[in-house]
């Protein structure tokens, strides 16, 4: 199988044995790695006892056109070789899709994208394959298709050719919601875990503002705790974009709790969008799909870096530009951007401890303008935790509770929007705030006296409208209110001047 983005080709190999000087040919697009599959497969067939045909050794892999690349082709080439030689016979491994690197020493190494490879296979109507044991909970995942897994060729052969010696068998699948991390750890911090409830409810893109250790990155990291558990589907996906890049030892094949990814200030435009140069793989905000993509001292990305997030952010998904065509992934992710108050990030407001000018301040605040920030809808303040936070007996809101009233408003707003093609509050449209999603009239008296005023620019409006809906949905209403309103106005802002 050959991976182009998600989507898997079917890969044919063919081998012709036939006399002549020996040599090895391998035809149809290898790229470096599978290229030097030769020395594998011929160190990792001798090594297992196997006779390698000392003559003229053609493999031709097809459709020709398709790009190949990577080390998954080995066992797929090994074992076409034996048969080609006599050494096995065609039947076994008939309608068999073979996944798997080979070891000089004939052991199989586990690759990456089994699950997408697996998923095209079942599509193309192929019911049996051959996997790594490195790959087994990834095999497990499909029920429909029989999933034969081998650590080594000697043993692999045995079977295919006696029939005897089970594969081995995939371990219980992690299908639990469960997390070490819960909001109940967070001391204090009401304002800050309000904003999270509201991020998680409505979809709204989310900056804290605080200095360090106020806690930003103990709050963002429990985001994935109050979002509703993914379905059946969504976890696929998500198993399946980490398959392809091979972080999927970082989470659990089958999780249904929505995923979160922080990539570090200084990650480079394909870490954080995906490319590269032979195998295209997902970056991390395909990696966040249906979950939280967490970037910690925003400000300190290199510029452009940010920007490059507005495709996704736009779309919800992610296009990479290739020669042989484009290569979409999906990328749908809850934004939670972090950032000191000054570059010092001692900045209290009262100037004590912190040494930076205020040019200084607003240059490195400049940094988070422009149209990403047109996409944050809050920007809250994280305080210092006080003595009296930490010394409270008192333990802060359990996660579970929190993600019972987000689920709630979630289902309002579904209800409220079935037939239009979004969910969301966050994904209002704009034309449909001023027409069928209008607050109450106090409310909107008071945004068009702010607009008056020039204390709110349309664009403003449009996120303050967005977020009363959130706030009305977590309070069980039916139309945002005047407090409602008031609340969004100021969640938006987050007393940052
Ligand atoms: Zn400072």
């Amino acid at each position: 199988m050959g991976l182009v983005g998600l989507s898997g080709n079917t890969v044919t190999v063919e081998v012709d044995i036939s006399d002549g000087l020996p040599h090895y040919n391998l035809l149809g697009l290898p790229d470096a790695a599978l290229n030097e599959s030769r020395d594998r497969v011929r160190a990792a067939l001798t090594n297992s006892g196997e006779v390698w045909p000392n003559r003229k050794v053609t493999v031709s892999l097809s459709p020709a056109w398709l790009p190949k690349s990577g080390s998954s082709f080995d066992l797929s080439i090994a074992l076409s070789i034996l048969v080609a030689h006599g050494a096995l016979s065609q039947e076994s491994i008939d309608r068999t899709l073979i996944l798997g690197e080979l070891a000089l020493d004939g052991s199989i190494r586990g690759v990456n994208g089994v699950l997408p490879a697996l998923i095209a296979g079942h599509r193309e109507g192929i019911t049996r394959a051959i996997i790594p044991v490195a790959n087994i909970d990834e095999g497990a995942l499909l029920q429909s298709m029989q999933v034969l897994a081998f650590s080594h060729i000697k043993d692999l052969l045995i079977y295919l050719r006696t029939g005897v010696g089970e594969s081995a068998a995939p371990g219980e699948i992690d299908t639990g919601v469960q997390t070490l991390l819960d909001f109940e750890d967070v001391a204090g911090q009401a304002r800050a875990r309000f904003g999270a409830e509201v991020a998680a409810a409505g979809g709204h893109h989310l900056l804290l503002i605080g200095p360090p250790g106020a806690g930003k990155t103990m709050i963002a990291s429990r985001i994935p705790t109050i979002l509703p558990p993914l379905t059946i589907e969504q976890s696929l996906e998500v198993t399946a974009l980490h398959s392809v890049a091979g972080t999927l030892s970082e989470r659990s094949p089958m999780s249904r709790i929505a995923p979160i990814v922080a990539p570090h200030h200084s990650a480079t435009r394909v870490a954080m969008v995906g490319g590269g140069a032979h195998l295209i793989r997902p970056g991390a905000c395909s990696l966040a799909h249906h979950g939280v993509l967490f970037i910690d001292e925003a400000p300190e990305c290199a510029s452009g870096i940010l920007d490059s997030l507005r495709q996704p952010l736009e779309s919800g998904t992610i296009t990479i530009a290739r020669s042989i065509g484009n290569i979409t992934f999906p990328s749908q992710f809850l934004l939670v951007l972090a950032a000191n108050p000054c570059p010092c990030g001692k900045f209290t407001g009262k100037g004590l401890a912190c040494s930076c000018s205020s040019l200084q301040v607003r240059r490195y605040l400049g940094k988070l303008s422009g149209p990403l920030m047109d996409r944050i809808d809050m920007r809250i303040a994280v305080e210092p935790v006080g003595r009296a936070d930490i010394s409270s007996q008192i333990l802060g809101e359990s996660s579970a509770d929190i993600a019972k009233r987000v689920s709630a408003a979630r289902a309002l707003a579904k209800e409220r929007f079935s037939g239009r093609g979004f969910a969301l509050n966050s994904q209002i449209p704009a034309r449909d705030l001023r027409s069928d999603f209008k607050p109450d009239r106090k409310a909107m008296a008071f945004l068009h006296d702010e607009l008056d005023r020039e204390r709110l620019t349309a664009r403003g409006l449009h996120k303050v409208i967005r977020l009363s809906w959130t706030l009305s949905d977590l309070a069980g209403g039916h139309q945002p209110t005047l407090d409602d309103v008031t609340q969004a106005y100021s969640l938006r802002e987050g007393g940052i001047s």
